[in-house]
């Protein structure tokens, strides 16, 4: 490649400065550690979100849990809230044993937002609360509730028609489509999604049988999200949902923290100086890892360590952090093609709100080969019998990355880890797959299968 220039350096000048970027560039896998991550109080001083605003995202998701009971009888277990439960994973993280040869210290859990209510994935939690948040805004402008109404009478048809003279857009791979689409046209709005050339063909479909209008883009997630926004912007009635840079998107997610933490008590699982907590999340533009990692850093400070987790083709964070340009770099810059399986990481800009939030919060990120995301697929479906979508896997391998790379060490002792291990928690976040119709996960399954007899034949 010629070398050209990118955001001031040439590349031969970003590979010196970060040795890093050569298997970056090869499309290999790696694993970085954050040299910015500070202690939490610190780190704090240059965030302008708190718990103050995730409290008010909590209490909004209460205000509307009536309303979402009533719509989605699926939530009337949980009286309305959108929640996932977590599972240890003892039979995964064994096979992950053998298939490494190395051992985990330590106890594996799963945070199933695979199977959150109404859309199956962890944009069921951000995606929604935007879209409620915009609902709450005009009903209240309008006179149409007060703060301390129940919600279920949003659901009147009246109501229903008074939103109806409204839009929402969005620009989407899929699941973001998915979350805002089914709620939005619930609610009664007209929705138009904006969907990536890689967005799977059942999300559309499952869309448009909803009645929400998808518009098909032959090129990348920025493409759509930025014809969609010209088209939301030229329509006063329109509101655009802005994946790359909504603080309300990031709020919805974070308040999956203080939810986790209550799953953990009830589990008698202390986080504590003795006890650390790993959490791995896979990761697009950055809002529902980085939300949900916001909102742990909130509750557990130095004691949980974050982790995104992104494919080898797409990893936008990474170069966006490692290089502190963000947003100001996508990965195409840097050669690779954000070609992935993981449809719901194929980022190629990452949103420069969140990496800047997350600078010195995040502890590190790993990438994963597309193969490598179905092996874990198939190997989670025979171990403990859940299905995830591809993307949702790329948190699996965290626990494995951790212990078994050479950086490591220099990390527990920086943080006073070792002989700590023992104790520890890894919860992987499984993103996104209950939704996938049964005949495309069996395709993703067998695919699994078959890689992992050919990587048993070659030894
Ligand atoms: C969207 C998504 C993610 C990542 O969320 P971002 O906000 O894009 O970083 C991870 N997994 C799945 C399945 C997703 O749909």
């Amino acid at each position: 490649m010629k070398d050209k220039i990118i955001a001031g350096k040439t590349i031969t000048e970003w590979k010196n400065k970060y040795p890093l970027m050569n298997d970056i560039m090869g499309a290999n896998e790696v694993f970085w550690i954050n040299p910015k991550l500070e202690n939490f109080e610190k780190a704090m001083e240059k965030i302008s979100l708190n718990e103050e605003d995730v409290k008010d995202a909590e209490a909004r998701l209460l205000r509307f849990a009536p309303f979402i009971e009533k719509h989605f009888p699926e939530t009337y277990r949980t009286n309305g809230i959108i929640e996932s439960m977590i599972v240890e994973i003892n039979d995964m993280k064994m096979a992950l044993e053998e298939i490494s040869g190395l051992e985990i210290p330590g106890m594996m859990l799963l945070k199933l937002d695979s199977h959150l209510p109404i859309s199956g994935s962890i944009k069921a939690r951000g995606g929604i609360y935007e879209v409620l948040k915009h609902t709450e805004d005009l009903a209240l402008a309008n006179g149409l509730i007060a703060l301390d109404d129940d919600y279920s009478i949003l659901a009147e048809k009246k109501h229903r028609e008074f939103f109806n003279r409204y839009t929402i857009q969005v620009g989407s791979t899929g699941n973001l489509g998915l979350s805002i689409g089914i709620m939005s046209a619930k609610i009664g709005y007209k929705v138009i999604v904006h969907m990536s050339s890689d967005a799977k063909k059942w999300k559309k479909d499952m869309l448009r049988s909803k009645g929400v209008t998808v518009k098909e883009y032959d090129s990348d997630y920025s493409k759509a999200v930025e014809e969609g926004r010209k088209l939301s912007d030229a329509d006063p009635m329109s509101y655009f949902v802005d994946d790359e840079n909504s603080k309300d998107l990031f709020l919805g997610y974070s308040v999956a923290a203080a939810r986790l933490k209550r799953q953990l008590d009830d589990l008698a699982i202390t986080v504590d100086d003795e006890h650390p907590l790993f959490v791995y999340l896979p990761c697009g533009v950055g809002g529902g890892p980085g939300g949900a990692a916001f909102g742990l850093k909130l509750l557990f400070k130095d004691n949980v360590h974050c982790f995104f987790a992104e494919p080898t083709h797409s990893p936008c964070m990474l170069i966006g952090m490692m290089t502190e340009k963000h947003s100001d770099i996508s990965v195409f810059d840097f050669g690779l093609d954000n070609t992935t399986e993981a449809d719901g990481l194929a980022v190629g800009r990452a949103s420069g709100f969140v990496g800047k939030t997350m600078d010195e919060l995040l502890s590190g990120i790993y990438t994963v080969d597309d193969e490598i995301l179905y092996v874990l697929l198939s190997t989670l479906i025979n171990s403990e019998n859940i299905m995830l979508e591809p993307s949702a896997c790329a948190g699996l391998p965290g626990p494995v990355e951790l212990i078994g790379n050479e950086k490591t060490l220099g990390y527990l002792q920086k943080h006073n880890l070792e002989g700590k291990m023992e104790n520890a928690a890894h919860v992987v976040w499984a993103t996104g797959g209950s939704m996938v119709p049964d005949d495309v996960m069996e395709g993703y399954y067998q695919k699994g299968r078959s890689l992992i007899s050919k990587i048993l034949q070659e030894g």
